[in-house]
């Protein structure tokens, strides 16, 4: 199972992708935490990846591509995986294609499309920089007004024709309201990962086997 989680910043991507993630057993890989976690490192990458990322502009796909090129051919990936984050341009979906080919004639699954409203995103980024404050932690660097801005532009400019290279290539895509609390939000997730084909009782067998069936945020009950 490969899942792309597409949605606008802000949508809950990462909530969601986490998620569906823990409750599926299968790894969730985020674009925007594989890109800071180079620049943390300091990696030439990193640094040119940064430089983009602060202002709110999408990193160049050469950079991405051989990040999660790397990624997806680790051994855990095997068996599945999220993506959250990526493809965000449609160089990025071909590319995409490409590398699952060779990694023995994969495909993507299908899509969730986390649709939510531009006031109620501004609305959770604004959120999310208090509740950094207020926990005495520095909001993103690219959590603020004119970044945020520049983001939802990217969105529109570059990301948006991303689905519609899915719908044209027959791809399955399930659009989720994202407007909600975050466990209606949670729930109908997983309504559209049912209908992709994913098997929650297998999923629950190994997490039980596993012993982590208790989500790690109290407000989310997925299963
Ligand atoms: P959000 O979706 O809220 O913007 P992310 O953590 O997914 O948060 O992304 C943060 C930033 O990281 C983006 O604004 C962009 O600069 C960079 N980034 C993440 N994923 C990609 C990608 N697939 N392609 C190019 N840049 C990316």
């Amino acid at each position: 199972m490969i899942f792309v989680m597409f949605g606008a910043p802000a949508s809950g991507k990462g909530t969601h992708s986490g998620k569906l993630s823990e409750a599926l057993s299968i790894p969730c890989i985020s674009t925007g935490d594989l890109l800071r976690a180079e620049e943390k490192k300091g990696s030439p990458l990193g640094k040119i990846a940064g430089s983009y990322m602060k202002e709110g502009i999408l990193a160049p796909d050469w950079i991405v591509l051989s990040l999660v090129c790397a990624r997806i051919a680790e051994q855990d990936c095997a068996a599945g995986f999220i993506l959250d984050g990526f493809p965000r341009t449609v160089e990025q979906k071909e590319a995409l294609d490409k590398m699952l080919t060779v990694m023995g004639d994969k495909k993507v699954t299908g899509v969730i499309q986390l649709d939510v409203s531009r006031e109620e995103l501004i609305s959770r980024y604004q959120q999310r920089v208090n509740e950094d404050i207020a926990a005495g932690k520095t909001p993103r660097q690219d959590d603020n007004q004119q970044a945020f801005e520049r983001r939802l532009e990217q969105y529109a400019q570059w990301t948006a024709p991303v689905l519609d290279a899915y719908r044209a290539h027959g791809v399955e895509i399930h659009p989720v309201n994202g407007n909600g609390q975050k466990h209606e939000t949670a729930a109908s997730v997983k309504k559209a990962a049912e209908k992709l084909g994913a098997d929650f009782t297998t999923a629950m067998g190994r997490l039980r086997g596993q012993g982590s069936l208790v989500s790690k945020d109290p407000g989310i009950h997925l299963l």
